[in-house]
């Protein structure tokens, strides 16, 4: 095939002598203000003065399952790692998600309204228990604010200690609850220090129920009391396994997290018989974390335990423990720990390409039909009847222990950070194993659906500021995935790797913002990608190419109406009956045109030329037909 591609100056002649800052993306001033102040760098790394606090958190909680209610007392340290005083400090209360009376973006049955959390014996001290900080308290809808006698000064540390009291969902289960037949999971629980970053000093942002994760790094030291017979499954290292099991299922669990074949270590019959749990009266559970953005757990009284492991990196012998946990009649989970283990050896070798994070990762069922909540190294999941649906949601959940968790993104405000991650990494993968199912057709179709419509949000528009819920869907997850996409197919399968491994290395356990992935990238590529990051994340460019015309020696001109970098594929019929395809990457449009022309064998006749396929998104057909009237 003969095809020579030509970039169309058209446009352009009278624009070349402009400077690359014109293609390069807009700064905001905050961001302006943190490369002045060296906490983040132009070249997309962090800078010399990059910074972030960090917490400990002790947490006693009793589940006491028959009322629905968890009753905590917590102790957490908080240190000041910022070059500012902090007079104020801000607790997120997510539980008053389910006060009366509080905004919500969805709505909540009268069964499920509480009176939010109740909060007793709230303390913030330094070092004496007497001298307790707090002058005033205020609360908002879901954020507690104390206002503090004396700041905590950069480079010192508080203590707060609070009692603590929630119930615990039972019909409108947000990302958390009481899931019947005494199955729980627990997320979105505890009074959780708000961040505090060199962009916005606190965040103050609602969790009225769209918005997701923004955590700094924290330990946790957590003590579960259950009531007889539950088994607890959370974030981190269980510690005291030992005196919990009995020893057929600690052998189980030894030979699951040293095998490639999945081990059913708990079943049905094992919880009839009494051969779980050492004690049968209540017992606690001690696990410990460190350096994770959440904790979180599931307790259930009658689940099936299945685990399997595999080593994510070469020359370690350090296994992932992947595991399941699911109702007696699954779905599709009974296949769950080995889906889990297909999910996270694709994400460490494949894409990102890069060793999972975290030494477990344990995929709860919680029965309901559908959809799924990550948190680190926990999923709840539901359940549904579709094998590949359930999969590919597994895969999603699975992959964000990568994005927000390890990448520390602030969802709050950039959700496309890490659910278009979530949604896109699963391309690859679910084409290898359920073709069928159309994967990337579902998410580039549910985009082209708003493509293009007053509706759609830019992505720079932040998460939280998006309040009607198929927007927020498209920018979180669909556009962000097929930016990410296309990206990848404008650098290159490896370029795109190499650029997001820097990027991971880069940033991995901190915050980085918008900014620091486009310099990244642009730093890796050696080009200003703003030609591509405009469009897709800046500007309201929607997917429009279409032939603007074919002349007499076979140049197709081919226009970005809709401006938005996509690949080109072409198809000419000629008149003795043969076809020709040209395809071209995305790059075609990184000089910033707005045309192309692409040659066709000259020594042929033209019958007709059909731009685009089902794959590439556009939203206007009619333009991408041209026939020769003869
Ligand atoms: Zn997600």
């Amino acid at each position: 095939m003969n095809k020579i591609p030509i970039i169309v100056l058209i446009m352009f002649c009278a624009f070349r002598i402009v400077d690359v800052s014109a293609q390069s993306h807009p700064l905001p001033s905050e961001v302006k203000k943190a490369f002045r102040n060296n906490t983040r760098s132009g070249d997309g790394n962090p800078g010399t003065a990059y910074w972030q606090n960090h917490a400990t958190y002790k947490i006693e909680a009793e589940l006491l399952a028959d009322e629905s209610i968890l009753k905590c007392s917590q102790r957490v340290q908080y240190f000041n790692n910022s070059p500012d005083t902090l007079k104020q400090m801000l607790v997120r209360i997510y539980a008053d998600f389910y006060k009366k009376g509080t905004a919500r973006q969805w709505p909540i049955g009268d069964a499920d309204l509480t009176d939010g959390m109740q909060l007793e014996n709230m303390k913030v001290f330094q070092s004496s228990e007497d001298e307790n900080m707090i002058a005033e308290t205020h609360r908002t809808p879901t954020n507690l604010i104390l206002d503090l006698n004396d700041g905590i000064l950069p480079g010192d540390s508080i203590i707060m200690e609070v009692e603590w009291e929630i119930i615990i969902p039972e019909k409108r289960w947000a990302r958390m609850g009481n899931y019947g037949d005494d199955k729980f999971f627990i997320a979105y629980w505890y009074p959780q220090i708000a961040v505090y970053d060199d962009i916005d000093g606190w965040d103050r942002i609602e969790y009225f129920g769209m918005v997701e994760f923004y955590n700094d790094f924290n330990d946790f030291d957590v003590q579960i009391k259950t009531p007889p017979g539950f088994i607890v499954w959370a974030t981190g290292s269980l510690e005291n396994e030992g005196r919990i099991f009995e020893r057929n299922i600690l052998k189980k669990l030894e030979k699951a997290r040293n095998s490639d074949e999945v081990v059913n270590i708990i079943a049905a019959e094992d919880i009839q018989n009494k051969r779980v749990l050492k004690n049968s009266t209540k017992n606690t559970w001690h696990y410990t974390a460190s350096g994770v953005p959440d904790f979180t757990f599931a307790a259930a009284k009658h689940s099936n335990w299945d685990g399997t492991s595999l080593v994510v990196e070469n020359g370690s012998n350090k296994r992932v423990f992947t595991d399941a946990v699911y109702t007696n009649e699954p779905r599709t989970y009974a296949n769950a720990a080995e889906w889990s283990r297909k999910s996270v050896a694709y994400l460490s070798e494949e894409l990102p390409g890069y060793p999972f994070p975290y030494h477990h990762m344990t995929s709860v069922s919680n029965g309901r039909k559908g959809g799924g909540m990550e948190s680190p190294m926990m999923a709840n999941n539901g359940d549904p009847e579709n094998e590949a649906n359930s999969h590919a949601t597994l895969f999603h959940e699975i992959s964000h222990s990568y994005f927000p968790f390890f990448m520390g993104t602030n969802e709050r405000k950039y959700a496309w950070m890490d659910e278009g991650w979530a949604a896109f990494l699963p391309i690859g993968f679910m084409e290898k194993y359920y073709p069928e199912y159309g994967y990337f057709k579902r998410v580039m179709h549910r985009f082209e659906g708003l493509s293009g419509s007053e509706k759609e949000a830019t992505l720079m528009t932040l998460s939280y500021q998006i309040g009607d819920y198929n927007s927020y869907r498209i920018h979180a997850y669909n556009r962000s995935a097929m930016a990410y996409y296309y990206l990848q197919d404008a650098l290159g399968d490896s370029l795109f790797k190499q650029a997001l491994h820097t990027y991971i290395d880069r940033w991995n356990g901190k915050h980085p913002l918008p900014y620091d992935f486009f310099n990244t990238f642009s730093n890796v590529a050696e080009q200003d990608l703003g030609w591509f990051f405009k469009p897709w994340f800046f500007n309201r460019s929607y997917a429009d190419l279409g032939i603007k015309k074919v002349t007499l020696d076979n140049q197709v001109v081919v226009e970005n109406y809709g401006g938005l970098p996509l690949p080109v594929r072409l198809v000419a019929e000629f008149a003795d009956g043969s076809t020709e395809t040209i395809d071209e990457s995305t790059s075609i449009w990184s000089a910033g045109n707005q045309a192309v022309i692409l040659q066709f064998d000259k020594e042929k006749q033209i019958k007709n030329v059909v731009l685009g396929d089902e794959l590439i998104p556009d939203i206007n057909d009619e333009n991408n037909v041209f026939e020769i009237e003869n």
